[in-house]
């Protein structure tokens, strides 16, 4: 079956990306965060498309920053979490876990990933096959632990980890080359990871994008997504014990690598 969505990929500052979806349906548009209004605008004008919505993910300035330039040039509405309306930018739609919302013809899902900030959503589109993870989910990585716990990010990203493995996960930063140098660090034995690397070396190596991933590429391969498998377990010295604690040690490890 062919996607209801158009998708691009735009990539802003350093490091960030920013996601147009386009309802083929109906025409709608909408774009996944807003780190570079510049960058976006220029995508859209080359298409020759508007902009209807901005789906935001989290308060971070790099993914909200667009904003108010985009709602002037375009008169574009956004849509975030209810629950951070505090400190978003003004919400025209305002979502908790489990809503649905329709862009054009298409639904979308909010699924809660808390962590990195608390009130972090992400968005999920059972019919294209995709989710969009801003800061939570990265290639081979995840979310430094801002606002929440290591509990609270583990269990957000064993939500995205339930996902269908061919489920494509749009993430916001490319990160995924020093993403996988620590990988090796943490599931030395795991030659799906050590394969990727590689991967992702030439890739980089070439500028290309290592976005999208899926959810199964990153169960084989993901060390954050793997706190319970032996292998990691091993690495941290910590066989047989709770996985959100391996998580967790995983994840201390990253922030002073
Ligand atoms: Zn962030
Ligand atoms: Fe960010």
């Amino acid at each position: 079956m062919a996607s209801p969505l158009e998708i691009v990929t735009v990539p802003c500052l350093s490091d960030n990306y920013a996601y147009i979806l386009r309802d083929k349906a109906s025409g709608k548009v909408a774009v996944v965060d807003a780190p570079d209004a510049k960058a976006i605008s220029k995508a859209l004008d080359k298409r020759g498309w508007g902009l209807d919505w901005i789906l935001i993910t989290h308060h971070h300035g790099d993914h909200v920053d667009g904003v108010p330039k985009l709602k002037s040039r375009y008169g574009c509405k956004c849509v975030g979490a209810k629950k951070d309306e505090g400190r978003l930018p003004k919400l025209k739609v305002a979502l908790n876990e489990g809503d649905k919302w329709k862009l054009g013809e298409t639904r979308l899902r909010v699924i809660d990933v808390s962590g990195h900030t608390v009130n972090h959503i992400a968005y999920y589109c059972k019919k294209a096959g995709v989710v969009f993870t801003g800061d939570s989910l990265f290639a081979i990585g995840c979310g430094r632990v801002f606002e929440g716990t290591h509990l609270m990010m583990w269990e957000s990203l064993s939500k995205l980890a339930a996902l269908p493995p061919e489920t494509e996960a749009y993430f916001g930063h490319e990160y995924t080359l020093a993403n996988a140098k620590f990988a090796l660090t943490a599931d030395p034995e795991n030659a799906a990871l050590a394969e990727r690397a590689k991967e992702v070396e030439a890739m980089r190596a070439k500028g290309e994008f290592t976005t999208p991933t899926t959810i199964g590429l990153e169960l084989a391969t993901n060390p954050f997504l793997r706190a319970a498998e032996a292998s990691v377990q091993k690495a941290m010295g910590m066989e047989g014990a709770d996985p959100a604690a391996v998580f967790g040690e995983v994840r201390r490890r990253k922030d002073v690598f």
